[in-house]
């Protein structure tokens, strides 16, 4: 046996460097080859996107139920069609699932412009943006803002701090309905 002659010849103080040197280049482009060519390890759990929320949470629904109105019928029907017609945000260009139609003004106060098409917005509730909020309803859900469609204009891709920070939104939102 070849381990065991070598044991004896390591026992004995007169190891063949002749072998021992190849073996320990073997054994290092062993290690060696193994840091670089060990399989990397998947990482899909950390870059799988998370699930995207399903249902946005409907506050014009919310506030209508406080004041004893609950949505039409055809109400899926109707922001279905304006979608099309207006399908991103009028605020910022945005197009994705963070989208709301928005009552200009409350169908809680005015039942009768629920389905009217000239009564809805599109605006987003993108991170960042709020368009929804501070645009539509000013910074609370249950106030509005009637001059969303010209205000747009003034506001027009700027950011949620940017609107908190803008003078002429602080009055309005201080004046609010
Ligand atoms: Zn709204
Ligand atoms: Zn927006």
């Amino acid at each position: 046996m070849i381990l065991s002659r070598y044991i004896e010849q390591f026992q004995g103080g007169k190891v063949d460097n002749s072998i021992l040197i190849p073996l320990a280049i073997v054994i290092a482009v062993l290690i060696v080859g193994y840091i670089f060519l060990r399989p990397k390890r998947k990482r899909h759990y950390s870059r799988r996107r998370l699930p995207l929320p399903t249902l946005r949470r409907d506050y014009g629904a919310h506030i209508a139920k406080k004041h004893g109105r609950e949505r039409s019928a055809e109400w899926e029907r109707v922001a279905r069609e304006h979608r099309l017609r207006e399908p991103a945000c009028v605020a910022c260009g945005y197009r994705g699932h963070k989208l709301q139609v928005h009552h200009i003004k409350p169908f809680h106060l005015h039942p009768e412009l629920e389905l009217d098409p000239n009564n809805l917005i599109t605006l987003c509730e993108a991170r960042g943006r709020e368009h929804h909020l501070l645009l539509g309803h000013l910074g609370a859900w249950d106030s509005y803002n009637e001059h969303i469609r010209a205000d747009i204009k003034h506001f027009y891709r700027k950011t949620a701090a940017q609107i908190r920070a803008d003078v002429n939104w602080l009055k309005k939102m201080q004046l609010r309905p």
